[in-house]
């Protein structure tokens, strides 16, 4: 695996570009994280590097695995001036699927004896599990408000306070939806689907700070140690599916018109000067915009499951970033600014400290970076890397990423006996689908500890604190 990779740093591997390849591929991981890394993310960050205006290189996080076309894990960027191109594989099919943590205000000591109910109670108010369907319905003005709107359409809808917009990446709306650019088919199938978490990986957590790492962010961040937070990840449910699989289809038939051989049918993407590509950026943008709303619209739920057990308890937030998007970004490349379109697909943002689109209390110590591990270890809280710079067009991984496929993973393990072992050590998980849970056992997943290692001592993001999780709500 790492024999056609040259190490450029002690957690920085490249792929030097050669045949189609415009720009190299780059890798930030341990070696041993390298080594155990699927060989197809070499593979595929090849590929990604031979798209048209790609720029620097195509990058992989230390969480990277195999994914459709680009890794999951993989950031690019194009510049449109240059011949670029927008991929619907680039963004995911879960377009802006991301993490969102809320403050309880709370101490362990006040929510161990109630785990159970806790558990309960917002196992019965958040709807989880494939197909499941919330109890908002949307008109078709309603759905094209949410999705021009986003999170500042749930708030101004009822679905929370002014003040979570200011900690939402793009204050809660992403700019440029065109709702004319979804197709009927999308709306339909997201109509009743507002307010659910889904299946699979997706989960509302509670969680507890396990130990501090950087006590300057962690304050800038309004964490100590003991404080229970409750975390929700989720994306745009069927909407950013049927986008996603939509465009694909239309990019596919539109590079074999142009003459565009692609390395992988997967890729499929359109010019960012193009029509399609256009529309493709107008309908995720919407998408990006619905996810925003439904993570707005669970955290009312979350909210309200808090309040029947804590009466008067105000859940703030404290961060949401998207980890599957394309967006539009001014970047300085070989000391120019330029204009260009990343994508991070199973990647997170992280501006650094003085990014002026960070809300004021966290600018001194840059953007909070909200990490998934798995329902059995550690989830974590980074910061983007401070002093450092920025790498990777300031972006870092997204969780653990797994380390087996599905399909294997439910040849090692029972939903049943993962749900009671952890049970035995006090994490209380509730799930429609203990298929789901067997899937998503805790060691079907990288090691959370070493892959954050790598992604600050590869200066991509910093440890700021481990978070252990109490309750786990399973799509
Ligand atoms: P993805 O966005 O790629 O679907 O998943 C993001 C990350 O979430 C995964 O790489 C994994 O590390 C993490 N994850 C999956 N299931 C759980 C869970 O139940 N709890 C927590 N805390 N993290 C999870
Ligand atoms: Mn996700
Ligand atoms: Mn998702």
């Amino acid at each position: 695996n790492l024999s056609k990779f040259r190490q450029r740093g002690p957690f920085e591997w490249e792929l030097p570009a050669s045949g189609r390849m415009r720009v190299p591929g780059v890798i930030f991981a341990s070696q041993a994280l390298v080594e155990a890394m699927d060989d197809k993310v070499g593979e595929q960050i090849a590929n990604v590097a031979s798209l048209p205006g790609i720029v620097e290189a195509a990058y992989a996080m230390p969480d990277a695995h195999w994914g459709y076309g680009f890794p999951i894990g993989g950031v690019a960027a194009f510049d449109a001036g240059e011949g670029g191109v927008v991929s619907a594989g680039g963004v995911g099919f879960d377009i802006s699927c991301g993490v969102r943590s809320l403050h309880t205000g709370l101490k362990l000591a006040d929510v161990e004896a109630l785990k159970p109910r806790l558990a309960d109670v917002l196992y019965r108010r958040i709807p989880a599990g494939l197909g499941s369907t919330g109890a908002l319905r949307l008109s078709a003005r309603e759905m094209d408000a949410m999705l021009l709107g986003g999170a500042r359409w749930a708030v101004e809808a009822g679905f929370g306070d002014e003040a979570d917009l200011a900690r939402i990446e793009e204050s809660g709306r992403m700019a440029g939806a065109d709702p004319a650019a979804v197709s009927e088919q999308a709306k339909k199938r997201q109509r009743d689907e507002m307010g659910t978490l889904g299946s699979g990986n997706h989960y509302l957590e509670v969680q507890v700070v396990d130990e501090l790492f950087d006590i300057r962010a962690a304050r800038a961040y309004g964490l100590s140690e003991g404080d229970v937070l409750a975390t929700i990840h989720c994306g745009s449910r069927g909407m950013g599916h049927q986008i996603g699989t939509d465009y694909l289809r239309a990019m596919v038939i539109a590079a074999a018109r142009a003459g565009i051989a692609l390395p992988d049918r997967e890729l499929a993407c359109a010019p960012l000067d193009s029509e399609l590509g256009r529309r493709y950026l107008g309908a995720m943008r919407a998408a990006i915009n619905c996810a925003l709303a439904n993570r707005q619209i669970l955290t009312r739920l979350t909210r309200q499951a808090f309040a029947e057990l804590f009466p008067g308890i105000r859940l703030p937030l404290l961060y949401d970033v998207s980890h599957n998007t394309c967006k539009e970004e001014w970047h300085v490349l070989g000391g120019q600014r330029r204009r260009l379109f990343v994508h991070r697909k199973g990647a997170t943002r992280a501006f650094a400290a003085g990014h002026a689109e960070l809300p004021a209390e966290y600018r001194q110590v840059g953007q909070p970076v909200l990490i998934g591990g798995s329902m059995g270890t550690a989830s974590w809280v980074l910061a983007g890397a401070a002093g450092t710079g920025e790498h990777a067009f300031a972006s870092a991984c997204h969780g653990a990423g797994r380390a087996m496929s599905r399909h294997e993973a439910l040849r090692r393990w029972q939903g049943r006996s993962v749900v009671d072992e952890l049970a035995a050590r006090g994490i209380l998980i509730r799930s429609p689908s203990l298929r789901g849970v067997a899937e998503e056992a805790p060691l079907a997943y990288k090691d959370v500890g070493a892959v954050v290692e790598a992604a600050e001592r590869a200066g991509l993001a910093v440890r700021v604190a481990r978070l252990r999780p109490l309750v786990c709500i399973k799509g």
